[in-house]
C-alpha cells in the first residue's frame, strides 16, 4: 500500500456507511467488506477475493483504493521512524512513528500541508500553508507507520503537520475510520489532538465529539509572550473558557504542552501564569525542552533550547505552584522528526 491503485484521492478515507453508499449499487455487505480490506492494507482490490471478478474490474475502473505514496523513510538510532509522502497532487508532509522503551508505537499525524499558524519556533509554520489534508490522507499516514511492521502504532497524536483544528471536518471523517471497530479499531482513549487552541471549535468538539484527550500548545501563559512566539493564538481567556467547557462535558484529562526556550519562558513569572491559567482545570504539564530548527529567529535572536538543568528547575517551579508536570522524552531529532522540526524535504531539522 499504496500501490498501483495510485491515481487520485482514495477509498482510505471513507467512513463505513458513506463507503456503502458511494459504491452502491454493489451490496452494502460487501461495501462494509471493502472496508475492512483498506483497514487491513489491501494492496488492490485484486486482492478482494469476496468480490468477483466483474466487480474487481468495475471497481478499478472507477475507483482507487489509495491517494498516498510513500516518498522516503528516514530511521533515527532511537528507534523513531518519519515517512515523507507524497499527496495525489505532489504536496509533501510527513509523518512519524514513535517508540517508547516498551516498544509502545505512537503515530504523530499530520492534518494539514504546512500551517497557517505561523508559530515563530515551528518548522512546519515557517512553511506557510499549502493545504488541509483529505480524510484519506490523514487516515494513509497511520497506514503507512502500520506497515513498517514495528509493532502498532497502538497509540495516536494528531501532532504532526498542521493545526487539526482548521481541518475539524476531514478529520473528523479520518476519525471515523481509525476508530471504527469494523476497520482500525483504535480507541479514542488512545488518541490525543493537539492544538495551539481554537476555541469555537473546542467548543465544537466538546458538544459534536469525538471525545478526545486534549493537548494544548500553551509554551507562554503570559498573554503578550505567547502572542509573539504564536501570532496566531487567541486571547487566553477566551482560551480557558472553551476548556473548561470541554472539560467540563467530557471528563477528559488535559495536557497543557510547554516548549521551553532558554531564558525566555522558563522562570518564576511563566510558572506563576501557568498556575492562573491552570485554576479550575484539570491538567497535566508537559515540559518539551525546544527542538532546534536553524534560522528561526525570535525577536532578531536565535531561539535557544535550554539546557537540562534549566527545565528541570523550571519543573520544580511548577510543581511548587502546586502543578503535576511530567517532561517529554527526546525523540527523533535525528532525522528532523520531533515536535516542531516537520516539514524539512531531506529530513535534516
Ligand atoms: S506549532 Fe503547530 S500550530 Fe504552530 S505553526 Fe507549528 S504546526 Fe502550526
Amino acid at each position: 500500500m499504496p500501490s498501483p491503485e495510485f491515481s487520485g484521492p482514495g477509498l482510505s478515507g471513507f467512513p463505513r456507511e458513506e463507503l456503502v453508499s458511494l459504491l452502491a449499487p454493489l451490496p452494502p455487505y460487501k461495501a462494509r467488506e471493502i472496508f475492512a480490506w483498506i483497514a487491513r492494507g489491501a494492496e488492490s482490490f485484486d486482492t478482494m477475493t469476496n468480490l468477483g471478478k466483474n466487480e474487481r474490474e468495475e471497481l478499478s475502473r472507477r475507483f482507487s483504493l489509495y491517494g498516498t505514496r510513500c516518498r522516503a523513510r528516514l530511521d533515527d538510532p532511537d528507534g523513531t521512524v518519519k515517512l515523507q509522502i507524497t499527496l495525489h497532487d505532489g504536496a509533501l508532509i510527513e509523518t512519524v512513528l514513535l517508540r517508547d522503551r516498551e516498544g509502545r508505537g505512537t503515530a504523530c499525524l499530520s492534518t494539514q500541508a504546512g500551517c497557517p499558524m505561523g508559530c515563530v519556533f515551528c518548522k512546519t509554520g515557517a512553511l506557510g500553508f499549502t493545504r488541509n489534508l483529505e480524510a484519506g490522507e490523514i487516515v494513509e499516514q497511520f497506514l503507512h507507520l502500520r506497515r513498517l511492521n514495528l509493532g502498532g502504532p497502538s497509540h495516536i497524536v494528531i501532532m504532526g503537520m498542521g493545526e487539526p483544528l482548521l481541518n475539524l471536518g476531514e478529520l473528523r471523517r479520518a476519525l471515523a475510520v481509525i476508530m471504527d471497530k469494523g476497520g482500525l479499531g483504535v480507541s479514542g482513549r488512545r488518541i490525543t489532538l493537539s492544538t495551539s487552541g481554537l476555541s469555537r471549535e473546542i467548543r465544537d468538539l466538546a458538544d459534536s465529539g469525538p471525545p478526545l484527550p486534549l493537548a494544548l500548545s500553551l509554551t507562554s501563559a503570559r498573554e503578550e509572550l505567547r502572542g509573539a512566539l504564536m501570532p496566531a493564538a487567541e486571547k487566553l481567556s477566551n482560551l480557558k473558557e472553551a476548556l473548561l467547557y470541554y472539560q467540563k462535558k467530557t471528563r477528559l484529562r488535559l495536557t497543557l504542552e510547554a516548549a521551553l526556550f532558554r531564558g525566555l519562558n522558563t522562570g518564576a513569572e511563566e510558572a506563576r501564569a501557568f498556575r492562573r491559567f491552570a485554576q479550575g482545570l484539570n491538567v497535566v504539564v508537559n515540559l518539551i525542552p525546544w527542538n532546534p530548527v536553524e534560522g528561526l529567529l525570535f525577536r532578531g535572536l536565535a531561539l535557544r533550547e535550554p539546557s537540562a538543568a534549566e527545565t528541570g528547575a523550571f519543573a520544580r517551579l511548577l510543581e511548587g505552584e502546586g502543578l503535576r508536570v511530567t517532561r517529554r522524552f527526546r525523540r527523533g531529532r535525528g532525522v528532523g522528526g520531533a515536535c516542531g522540526q516537520l516539514g524539512s524535504p531531506s529530513g535534516t531539522p
